[in-house]
């Protein structure tokens, strides 16, 4: 079947939340993409921050493969061996104590507030506690997730959703200070603000929150599912600033594609929050997603991802730098490490179709800024690729 029928179909059948682009995707290899008449796409989204590895990965590939044959689900009524893996793992990696698996990053956002609910619950008995969230922050689409993500437009068809939820400015410590009452019992932020429109967090901003926080015994939750694994330049943004939370959420890259997430606690958070019976899931940390998220964090190691963003990272942002010199219609970039945004004076969506059609895949975060989060394995020559691109499709769509 032609794509064009194949498109066709999808509109009769699929319900129609998405205004997706015109290609239906095939295969993957490293950091190509291919569309079912062979048409190859340097993938500069990365399944939204998911494929941090890249496509095709022979040893991620083949760890699945051996799990499929071995066991794919049980239950979290017993154990299995890669999740106990996997947990060591991530523990390592995040520096976090205790580790509850999900299917997505809103579960897992989900799971943090029930745990910071639970956790203020257990200290006076009380159920009318806030949590303060930022505007233009994301944290998932599922009804809690939901009421804590900071965009008016996602929110208000659906509420009333969870209550009790304030906001405040990302950045600005004192528009925090002025939503905390007696009845605070987390404040939740993306270090690095993705969907919202990258604006990374400033560390002396962080650094307030960690004492407001530590002084008031309010917990700290960070919500690293897209800012996490590897993007910053460290394995998760705490590390780069140095300032920890209590609770942390992970998923995205997590399992390179396999639904898979996490959130993850201090030990003080574990012994006075979610007990038996508080929380579960039928389908989180079974041995496939495991499996999965065990090997992404082993070739993290062996393929030195993190020392790899690092050198490439600086790169990205200084041929981004040189576009918004050269074109007025750019009037910011805005971002760290792998995960940068150029800003345009415009919406941004015929650039980004343009670009398609000359074969480079980008997304947008919001509907004025092109977000760009590639698998973290780009080379220097894949950013010169697809900065060429671009060029040629902004010249082309002769705005600016
Ligand atoms: C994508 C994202 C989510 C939601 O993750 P899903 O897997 O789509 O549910 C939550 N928080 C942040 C910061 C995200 O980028």
């Amino acid at each position: 079947m032609e794509m064009k029928e194949y498109i066709e179909q999808a509109e009769a059948a699929l319900l129609h939340t998405y205004n997706r682009y015109q290609i239906v995707l095939d295969r993957g290899e490293g950091v190509y993409l291919y569309d079912i008449e062979g048409k190859k796409y340097l993938d500069f989204c990365a399944g939204i921050a998911v494929f941090a590895l890249g496509y095709h990965n022979e040893e991620y590939n083949n760890a699945l493969k051996a799990q499929i044959d071995k066991l794919i689900h049980t239950s979290n009524y017993y154990y299995n061996v890669p999740a106990i893996e996997a947990a060591k793992k991530i523990k390592k990696a995040s520096g976090m104590d205790r580790v509850f698996y999900t299917n997505s990053g809103a579960e897992a956002n989900e799971g943090a507030i029930k745990a910071a609910r639970k956790y203020a619950f257990l200290k006076d008995g009380t159920t009318d506690h806030e949590i303060i969230a930022m505007n233009h922050s994301f944290h998932g689409r599922t009804m809690g997730a939901l009421a804590v993500t900071g965009n008016v437009h996602y929110r208000e068809p659906f509420e009333p959703l969870i209550g009790k939820i304030r906001f405040a400015d990302f950045n600005d410590y004192d528009s925090v200070l002025a939503q905390v009452t007696d009845k605070t019992c987390a404040i939740l932020l993306e270090p690095v603000q993705g969907e919202g429109g990258l604006y990374p967090a400033e560390e002396d901003f962080l650094r307030k929150l960690r004492k407001l926080c530590d002084e008031r015994d309010i917990l700290l939750i960070f919500d690293e599912v897209q800012c996490g694994m590897g993007r910053t330049g460290y394995m998760y943004a705490w590390q780069k600033y140095n300032v920890k939370p209590d609770i942390m959420t992970t998923a995205k890259a997590l399992g390179c594609g396999v639904p898979m997430g996490a959130f993850l606690m201090t030990e003080h958070v574990a012994q006075h929050s979610l007990e038996a019976g508080d929380h579960g899931t039928t389908y989180g940390g079974n041995p496939l997603a495991c499996a999965a998220a065990e090997k992404v964090l082993d070739l993290f190691e062996k393929e030195h991802i993190i020392e790899h963003v690092r050198e490439v990272a600086p790169y990205l942002e200084q041929r981004l730098e040189e576009l918004k010199e050269k074109y007025p219609c750019i009037t910011e970039r805005r971002g760290t490490g792998l995960m940068q945004g150029l800003v345009f004076d415009r919406p941004v969506r015929d650039i980004i179709a343009a670009a398609m059609d000359k074969g480079l895949i980008l997304i947008n975060a919001g509907a004025d800024i092109i977000r760009f989060v590639p698998p973290l394995i780009i080379t220097k020559e894949n950013v010169d690729e697809m900065v060429s691109i671009l060029e040629q499709s902004i010249d082309g769509e002769k705005i600016c």
